[in-house]
């Protein structure tokens, strides 16, 4: 059964109904059960909940990554490869109709920014794109990757979604991982806020983690953006995507990203507002439900908030992010696709993991382990 077939097992008005009506006693039923049904998880997305049974849910969140993950974050960076983009997205600073400086990076400089964030001690990267086939497509993404492994070990891609050969040449090229948010599960919503080019086609993006899953990536990550719909069951919906794909390529270590949204080029206004409070507890409810999943939070979350939030389960963290291309050398950049809110330098958010009784983790994998040439 695909995705999108199990998707409709689980009716949008009956899930938002259950998280609404969660009694506190169906919520405690749901904390002490070690493993959590998809009928547990969504009475700990609920509004009801108590700050005493929030504070239960974060403990318990905190021993399980302690148990699965030790004290370890593993730190990456993005690497911006192009902002030139096709696509109408509303809620997106890359946006076609938004004006702005539009730039694919040549060889050499996404050398000079790889050499650049290695120096600085990446040796995970994460290569982003818009969606402009003819200046950034499959063949322009092999030979930045090519270029790029020259000085991490690790690649992932979070780029425009590729048929399974597309993904398969993606893994022969050395990306061990793809990020690839559906952005919202809201069928309707996503054909308004998506309105014209090829990420219009709802269905061939919910299925893009599974044509990755088919082609081996060892890392796919999943992510709905916090505040196009009604969070509830877009978080309900993530959580149900991951186990998905965690179930069927066994092999393949899910991760999760919630990423607020952020002021961008354009202006647009998010349709509800993710609080702190919510984005807790959407956290603590995920790691409950998946305990092996890698949770990650980005540079979108101001450094307080990513401080109080990193011994709740997160396992994966960006650091000195620029979010535009050509963004970290010295020579004119790019528009930048949103507004970063921590401002900390790599060397900084080390220096805070190491007082905080973490493990920074620079790379936790190489190809090399599978005996291909990386
Ligand atoms: S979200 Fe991605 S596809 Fe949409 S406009 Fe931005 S860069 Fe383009």
């Amino acid at each position: 059964m695909s995705f999108e077939q199990q998707l409709q097992k689980y009716p949008r008005a009956e899930i938002r109904s259950q998280a609404l009506k969660a009694t506190r006693q169906r919520i405690d039923q749901a904390l002490r059960h070690p493993r959590l049904s998809m009928e547990d998880f969504a009475a700990l997305l609920s509004p009801q909940l108590t700050d005493n049974q929030l504070e239960l849910m974060a403990t318990r969140a905190h021993q399980i990554t302690k148990q699965r993950f030790g004290r370890t974050i593993l730190l990456y960076a993005p690497l911006y490869l192009s902002n030139e983009c096709h696509n109408g997205c509303k809620y997106c600073g890359f946006s076609a109709d938004n004006h702005l400086p539009r730039k694919t990076l040549a060889l050499a400089e996404v050398e000079r920014e790889a050499k650049l964030l290695r120096s600085q001690g990446f040796r995970h990267m994460l290569l982003l794109t818009g969606e402009a086939p003819e200046s950034a497509g499959i063949d322009y993404l092999e030979q930045a990757v090519h270029t790029v492994k020259t000085h991490c070990g690790s690649v992932s891609i979070e780029v425009f979604p590729m048929g399974t050969p597309g993904y398969q040449r993606m893994v022969a090229a050395g990306v061990d991982g793809l990020t690839l948010y559906q952005e919202t599960y809201d069928p309707e919503l996503y054909c308004d806020l998506h309105p014209y080019g090829a990420k219009s086609d709802y269905s061939y993006r919910l299925q893009a983690p599974e044509r990755a899953g088919e082609a081996g990536l060892r890392r796919i990550g999943v992510g709905a953006l916090l505040g196009l719909g009604d969070c509830l069951t877009d978080v309900f919906y993530t959580g149900l995507h991951a186990l998905y794909l965690a179930r069927r390529f066994w092999r393949t270590q899910v991760t999760i990203s919630f990423p607020r949204m952020r002021p961008a080029e354009g202006g647009y206004q998010p349709n509800s507002i993710v609080s702190d409070r919510q984005l807790t507890q959407f956290i603590c409810a995920l790691r409950l439900l998946i305990p092996d999943a890698g949770l990650i939070l980005s540079t979108r979350e101001s450094a307080e908030l990513r401080d109080n939030l990193l011994p709740l389960g997160i396992t994966q963290m960006s650091a000195g992010s620029c979010t535009s291309p050509g963004g970290y050398g010295e020579d004119d950049n790019g528009g930048e696709q949103f507004a970063i809110n921590d401002h900390r330098t790599p060397a900084e958010m080390e220096a805070l993991l190491r007082a905080r009784g973490y493990d920074p983790v620079w790379k936790d994998w190489d190809s090399a382990f599978l005996n291909q040439v990386s």
